[in-house]
């Protein structure tokens, strides 16, 4: 601990405070402490990195030469720089350097974040209550109760005027005397001096990240989707050069599903409602089709049928029954059941049907209302040989298992247990 050297607790000055494009800073190290696994964090007199907090992520960047992976912020006690490697010795001065780019994209979006919260209480008196810098996106959490996608739009329209018109961002710095005399967008959320960030004749707040000099820095603002959450409705949104990257992704995709259809981008829609209406067709035409080709395949097994006296009760047709047994490859369950009700609309008509797929093995047994034996009772026999599971009406039954290699023998086994 470096608290020795002055017999008080080391604090840190923020340069982030009043400088937020500087980058690179010379200090004095105060404080190194090891953390786990070969991490330390180290405590400066004065850094420019911003550390996590207030929904903005801390910045990275290099320090001594080594990676600042995270900085935290630890109240009075300082920010902690989090590094890896050999650290450098207490009160040696050392270089650091801020990561520009990530700066520069969390100050755009932070600081659109107080433009957009700003134009929905300016528009529909909506004020945020929660903010996220994401991955590759943002969220407010703002109170407004199912908006329409048109106030959303008059909303980002707002946002991206105030951005174009390049108005000045300042820092005030006021005693919450001072702070009660002025029309705040935000309850402040400390007691004391109170730092306010003004976004010229159109936002006053208080907060402690770092911001934009001037609002068209953050180029421009535009919102994703939202959605209702916790009562709130939650923004999707992204600025600045996020906002370039979205577009990027946005207009790949489009372009990518309008080669599809050979179209231009914007023709896209009616486009794809149009196919999925014809899709939605042809499957109406298709269960159509099946229905006929079941009969026809039903007739076909018909005229090859074995005829037998069932077992057990004698069966309610003169002369026995035809029973159909048959193994499909790779057909499915639904398709398989098509074909035995076509089957057992006939009278007197046992239909023992089987599908085997790379894993999987289906199964229908059914018999006409004429005819005798339990496909329930049948079914689960069979499906416990399966290792799987199934059951059903004593006229109606489908099941499956994973014992594909036994299928052959076990629906000879099922047959021979109708077969009088
Ligand atoms: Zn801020």
């Amino acid at each position: 601990m470096a608290d020795y050297l002055t017999g008080s607790m080391p604090v840190t000055e923020r340069l982030y405070y009043s400088d937020s494009h500087l980058i690179e800073f010379e200090a004095r190290v105060v404080d190194v402490t090891d953390r786990v696994s070969g991490w330390t964090a180290i405590v400066l007199n004065r850094t420019a990195f911003y550390p996590t907090g207030g929904g903005q992520p801390s910045d990275t960047g290099t320090l001594a030469g080594l990676r600042v992976v995270e900085c935290i912020d630890d109240g009075d006690r300082g920010v902690l720089h989090v590094v890896q490697g050999v650290t450098p010795a207490l009160d040696s001065i050392v270089r650091g350097r801020v990561d520009w780019p990530r700066r520069l994209d969390h100050m755009q979006q932070h600081t659109g974040q107080h433009i957009l919260s700003q134009a929905f209480v300016t528009l529909f008196n909506a004020p945020t209550r929660g903010f996220r810098v994401l991955q590759t996106s943002c969220e407010i959490d703002v109170e407004l109760a199912e908006p329409t996608t048109e106030q959303i739009e008059r909303a980002v329209e707002l946002a991206n005027n105030v951005i174009w018109e390049d108005r000045a961002i300042t820092i005030r710095n006021v005693t919450s005397s001072e702070a009660a005399e002025l029309s705040l967008r935000k309850e402040p959320s400390r007691e004391g001096e109170l730092r306010l960030i003004e976004i010229d004749g159109f936002d006053l707040t208080p907060c402690g990240g770092t911001h934009a000099y001037r609002t068209g820095e953050i180029g421009v603002i535009v919102v994703r989707s939202w959605e209702r959450a916790k009562g709130l409705t939650r923004i999707d949104f992204v600025a600045g050069t996020r906002a370039l990257a979205d577009y990027r992704k946005a207009n790949g995709s489009a372009r990518e599903v309008a080669a599809l259809f050979s179209s231009g981008r914007d023709d896209i829609p009616p486009l794809a409602a149009q196919i999925l209406e014809e899709n939605k067709e042809l499957h109406r035409r298709v269960r159509l089709l099946e229905e006929i080709a079941a009969e026809v395949e039903a007739q076909k097994l018909l005229s090859s049928a074995r005829e037998i006296v069932p077992k057990g009760e004698p069966s309610a047709v003169a002369g026995g029954a035809r029973l159909v047994t048959h193994v499909f490859d790779a057909r499915d369950a639904e398709s398989l059941k098509k074909l035995a009700q076509a089957l057992i609309a006939n009278p007197g008509t046992i239909a023992l049907l089987a599908s085997r797929d790379k894993d999987t093995a289906r199964l229908v047994f059914a018999r006409s209302a004429d005819a005798a034996g339990d496909m329930n009772a049948l079914m689960r026999e069979a499906c416990t040989m399966l290792d799987g599971r199934g059951g059903g009406r004593p006229d109606l039954a489908q099941g499956g298992g994973k014992q594909v290699a036994r299928l052959d023998e076990i629906m000879q086994a099922m047959e021979s247990r109708l077969v009088g």
